[in-house]
């Protein structure tokens, strides 16, 4: 394999054609590596600088002749943006994707076999053409086929977020063009996803270079909801009045509900969801970018590519799908490195509502079983009594240490055995099942553990049950974490229109006492922001 002259100087192209005056974190050994023809998987956190690793390589090894990079994205934003800014560096590149008319994709495609382009990006279905691949064969036969570049790399995988049907194409490249180097790159990084990018593209021989996923600097905190919009208002006001911040909400009725109370209360608040109409949504990004101490309240529509440094907090109404999700939201805030908040409040409800819109989705049951494996994890998370950022960091196959800036790091949660607590409540939604001949929801359940009377429990007969009031020394805020805990868990299962309960079978073992249950302290609400100016 023709390897590059050292008189190719990575650093001088980084300084001269990018303007930066250092490689950052892994950049400079996977530059490295792959200008001398090495194959990569590079795994780095969004905004850690990706694109580099292979700009610079593209540019070291056409001056050195070897030809054109292959760039596969499947974001025609991303590679309109990296084109006119490769452009602008005097780097000549280009795309071809469906906003090309005929004309446009015949120039570039006599730029590309001329050898006048360093980099040429194309969406995969493109790349796999046979069109284009005799255009391919044509350059590696004449050794002008420099290096393949796969962004995006986890959209080989159906257990990433992002699956797409053609990456699967992709694998021919490497036995096609065997001999040029591959670089593969995501910032989804979980054990599951890297396996499949290696085995689903032939990237067993690849140097891996894993970036930490960590991000210091974020605060992560996770509080049971009571009143949610009164929890958010009192720690936007303790603890970020005046700072720049996201609210996400899951529905646009929520989000706009939420913007209005919080300007109502004195924010600067504005909503942002796809139901907007494109302008006002390009109005409310370009405050939140330019203006000081905007709080957008937004679906997870927005977010996407907005760089702006000094977000100070993002807060979460509701469950994220998954921890995917979870981390690249959260991930918005504290950009710049300084202090962010990352806070959610998460409930019941939270757990029942993400069940059941896997449940009802009317996707296939592989992919709903992968969607419920990922809810669980995310939802271990989010019941944790230890440190949120270890399960975070395990979750993308890292190990690390409480991270003492975290919630459960700050404040130790005191903890109580619910294992009684849970077989009582697992009994209860049986009897009353019994009983009645069909299911009942929390709230019902809870009256009839706590042995409260009410319409419905004396309609329904259930004052005459044995496990009526065996519940009395406990309050409704524990029973519902009781409750959580064992939709959390799986051992009961929250089912239909009414979100009536029902126990699954892993539920035998809790009611064995096979099974013990560890559960929060429910706090009373405490001003935030006290342990915070304590150190
Ligand atoms: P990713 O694709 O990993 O999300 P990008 O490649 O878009 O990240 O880079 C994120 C930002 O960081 C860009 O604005 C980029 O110009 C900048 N950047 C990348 N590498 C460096 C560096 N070595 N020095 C300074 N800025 C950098
Ligand atoms: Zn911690």
């Amino acid at each position: 394999m023709p390897t590059v002259p050292e008189s190719v100087d990575t650093f001088a192209i980084l300084h001269e054609v990018f303007g930066y005056t250092a490689f950052r974190g892994h950049q400079a050994a996977i530059v490295e590596h792959v200008t001398q023809g090495g194959d990569a998987l590079v795994l780095m956190p969004t905004g850690g600088g990706k694109s580099l690793c292979y700009q610079v390589p593209a540019i070291a090894r056409h001056r050195a002749g070897q030809g054109v990079t292959v760039v596969v994205s499947p974001l025609i934003a991303l590679m309109h943006d990296q084109v006119g800014a490769l452009d602008e560096a005097g780097v000549p590149a280009a795309f071809l994707n469906s906003t090309l008319d005929i004309a446009g994709v015949q120039a570039v495609e006599r730029d590309l076999l001329a050898g006048r382009l360093v980099l040429l990006y194309a969406a995969p279905e493109r790349i796999t053409h046979p069109r284009f691949l005799a255009m391919l064969d044509s350059l590696h036969e004449r050794g002008k086929l420099s290096l393949i570049a796969i962004d995006e790399a986890h959209c080989v995988s159906q257990w990433g977020h992002d699956f797409r049907e053609e990456y699967l194409q992709l694998d021919m490249l490497a036995e096609r063009y065997a001999g040029v180097p591959r670089i593969a790159l995501t910032a989804t990084a979980d054990d599951h996803t890297r396996a499949d990018i290696v085995h689903r593209l032939s990237l067993e021989g690849a140097q891996p270079f894993i970036s930490s996923f960590d991000r210091p600097n974020i605060r992560y905190s996770i509080v049971e909801k009571d009143n949610a919009r009164t929890q958010l208002l009192r720690f936007i006001r303790d603890e970020h009045d005046g700072d720049a911040g996201i609210v996400y909400c899951q529905s646009r009725k929520k989000v706009e509900d939420t913007a209005d109370w919080l300007r109502a209360e004195g924010f600067s608040a504005l909503p942002y969801h796809a139901g907007l109409d494109a302008d006002v949504r390009r109005l409310h990004q370009d405050r939140f970018l330019r203006e000081e101490g905007i709080v957008m309240v937004a679906t997870v529509a927005f977010g996407m590519g907005i760089d702006k440094p000094d977000v100070r907090f993002v807060a979460h109404l509701d469950l994220p799908k998954n921890i995917e999700g979870y981390y690249q939201e959260t991930g918005r805030g504290g950009r710049d490195g300084e202090p962010a908040d990352a806070w959610m409040t998460y409930g019941l409800a939270d757990v029942v509502n993400q069940r059941r819109m896997i449940d009802e989705s009317t996707a296939g049951d592989d992919f709903k079983r992968l969607q419920r494996a990922k809810l669980d994890a995310l939802l271990a998370m989010a019941e944790s009594l230890d440190c949120r950022r270890v399960r975070l960091l395990s979750y993308f196959g890292e190990d690390s240490q409480p991270c003492g800036n975290c919630d459960n790091c700050l404040h130790p949660p005191a903890r109580w055995d619910a294992t009684e607590a849970a077989r009582m409540a697992l009994s209860c939604i049986y009897r009353c099942h019994q009983h009645s001949g069909f299911g009942f929801g929390a709230g019902h359940l809870i009256d009839v553990l706590r042995g409260v009377s009410t319409d419905k429990t004396r309609q329904r007969g259930h004052e005459g049950l044995s496990t009526f009031g065996i519940g009395k020394q406990l309050g409704e805020p524990q029973w519902r974490g009781v409750i959580r805990q064992l939709i959390a868990l799986g051992h009961v299962v929250s089912e239909g229109e009414y979100n009536t309960l029902a126990l699954a079978d892993s539920a035998r073992a809790v009611l064995k006492g096979e099974v013990v249950i560890e559960l929060r302290e429910p706090r009373e609400p405490t001003p935030r922001g006290r342990g915070r100016t304590k150190t």
